[in-house]
């Protein structure tokens, strides 16, 4: 099965450890894509068991990226980006994580 590109409106085909496809990831901000990476566990896309923190920062930059390619700010936020953060954020009590969610997320 073939892993696609996690941006909004794009299919294209990527390896499974990565996010988005390189234009994309090219649109993602820095600070994101540091944290994409600190949050990654090698293994998690052959597993499928991502942590929820990482979940939450795949949700952040997919609502940057689909925000600069046109999707309604307060759409992206809504649909893309909340729905993730209530359904996690009270179950990260890893610190390490928190902090690092935090450096995007400060009221988490
Ligand atoms: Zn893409």
């Amino acid at each position: 099965m073939s892993h696609v590109c996690h941006a909004w409106n794009c299919a294209k085909v990527v390896a499974p450890e990565f996010l988005f496809c390189p234009p994309h990831w090219r649109m993602t901000p820095r600070v994101t894509q540091r944290l994409v990476w600190a949050l990654y566990r090698p293994g998690q896309e052959i597993d499928k068991r991502p942590t929820r923190a990482y979940l939450i920062i795949q949700a952040y930059a997919v609502t940057e990226v689909a925000i600069k390619d046109g999707l309604d700010p307060e759409k992206a936020v809504g649909e893309i980006l909340w729905p993730v953060v209530e359904r996690y954020q009270s179950t990260i009590t890893d610190a390490r994580e928190l902090a690092l969610l935090r450096k995007v997320l400060p009221r988490l």
